[in-house]
């Protein structure tokens, strides 16, 4: 859609969907909190991909302060929330910001055909579709293909058109799951009393990536915003066939020895942990769990546990129900202004490109940024 509106300014632009409306993941992503972008930009907002020299132009070009002003010539303004994420103004729905952006492409000539599906390219590398049945070749200087990756394939982005770039010789890496939750062998009792619960303030770490924020126990494991940024670590670890641990910390902002100051000689019961250390009976029965029976009476060790519970990581959860994935089409395919190096007219844009991100806004930025570096790029030749 960036692209669209940037090329319309010159170009006559046709955008070819095989849904009957457009955006059905932006809309997806806007029913949680919906991070335009983040408040990092520049090199800062860079450095957050990977791998990062692939996605540095594109951002330093279009970055954050870039997307938030087309926002708001388009009428939608937005505001900085918790950890740096950028949301649109309260009140503001997705469907309306969806909306504008369509709004906008019309008014400049942009025409939107829908119930296209895109199904490959012909002897001449022109682009196949299908309308309902019938079969249909265009023709244009210039295609811009954003597909996206293999999650939520009820939005349409369900990777299957993997096979057709096989097909003109571009190198297609496997998808995985990226951004998603965590497998964790439960015992049934953190399950049945906890699941659902939200384990607040707490660092994870997985051999040596470490951060801060909170996870929920859900039925298979742990999902959340302190999960998300460290499956790169896990996926990598697995893979190797290596033991992934994710070892959590339930008093990130104390050291051992604060803790034990805290408590001082005083004798204590470890039914009192709860109130001494803040805890709630989700967080005890967690750390109850991973510990020995003598880690769990004796107040030192008991401190010292607190500080790194190690959980074994069995999988990860499913690429259908991750936000995100790795995989598609491999970097190594693409020139820098994302045009495939075989086939130079033909750019591909977004998550069916081997990049990786977390949560936090980072996702559509990259969308964008490069739709935008890859429709300036058309422009400029
Ligand atoms: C639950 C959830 C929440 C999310 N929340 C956020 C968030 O808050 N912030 C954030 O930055 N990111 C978020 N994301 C991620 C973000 O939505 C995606 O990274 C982004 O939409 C990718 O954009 P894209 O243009 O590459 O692909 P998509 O948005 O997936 O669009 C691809 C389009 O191509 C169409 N298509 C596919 N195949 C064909 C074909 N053969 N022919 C024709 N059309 C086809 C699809 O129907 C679809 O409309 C979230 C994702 C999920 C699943």
């Amino acid at each position: 859609m960036i692209a669209a509106d940037l090329l319309s300014k010159v170009n006559t632009v046709t955008i070819y969907e095989k849904n009957a409306t457009l955006g059905k993941k932006y809309l997806v992503a806007g029913k949680g909190g919906f991070n335009l972008t983040n408040s990092l930009d520049g090199i800062e907002l860079a450095n957050k991909y990977t791998p990062v020299e692939f996605m540095e132009n594109p951002i330093l070009d279009f970055g954050s302060g870039s997307l938030r002003k087309w926002y708001s010539d388009l009428g939608i303004e937005t505001f900085v929330g918790t950890s740096g994420r950028i949301f649109p103004t309260k009140g503001i729905k997705p469907a309306e910001i969806l909306n504008k952006i369509k709004e906008k492409l019309k008014l400049q000539n942009v025409k939107i055909e829908y119930h296209h599906k895109f199904t490959g390219f012909d002897e001449n590398f022109n682009i196949k579709m299908n309308f309902k049945g019938e079969h249909k070749i265009i023709i244009a200087d210039y295609y811009i293909f954003a597909l996206g990756g293999s999650s939520w394939s009820v939005t349409g982005s369900d990777g299957k058109w993997d096979k057709c770039f096989r097909e003109i010789g571009v190198n297609i890496i496997p998808f995985e799951s990226s951004n998603c939750g965590i497998n964790i062998n439960w015992d049934n009792h953190i399950v049945e009393n906890h699941e659902g619960k939200p384990l607040k303030n707490i660092s994870a770490n997985v051999a040596g990536t470490k951060l801060k924020g909170e996870a929920v126990i859900t039925n298979y494991g742990l999902e959340g915003n302190v999960i998300y940024p460290l499956i790169p670590k896990v996926r990598e670890l697995l893979k190797k066939n290596e033991k992934a641990e994710i070892v959590i910390d339930f008093k990130p902002d104390n050291s051992v020895d604060d803790l034990i100051k805290k408590v001082g000689k005083a004798k204590i019961s470890s039914k009192d942990y709860g109130k001494i250390f803040n805890f709630k009976r989700e967080q005890l029965a967690l750390i109850k769990n991973y510990s020995t029976k003598e880690e769990y009476l004796s107040t030192e060790l008991f401190i010292r546990k607190i500080k790194k519970i190690s959980i074994n990581v069995e999988s990860l959860r499913s690429i259908e129900e991750s936000i995100s994935t790795v995989g598609g089409i491999d970097l190594k395919e693409l020139n820098s202004n994302f045009s495939l190096k075989k086939h130079p007219n033909i750019y591909t844009i977004g998550e069916m490109l081997d990049w990786d991100a977390p949560t936090g806004g980072f996702l559509l930025q990259g969308a964008f940024s490069m739709g935008h570096y890859a429709a300036k790029s058309i422009v400029s030749l």
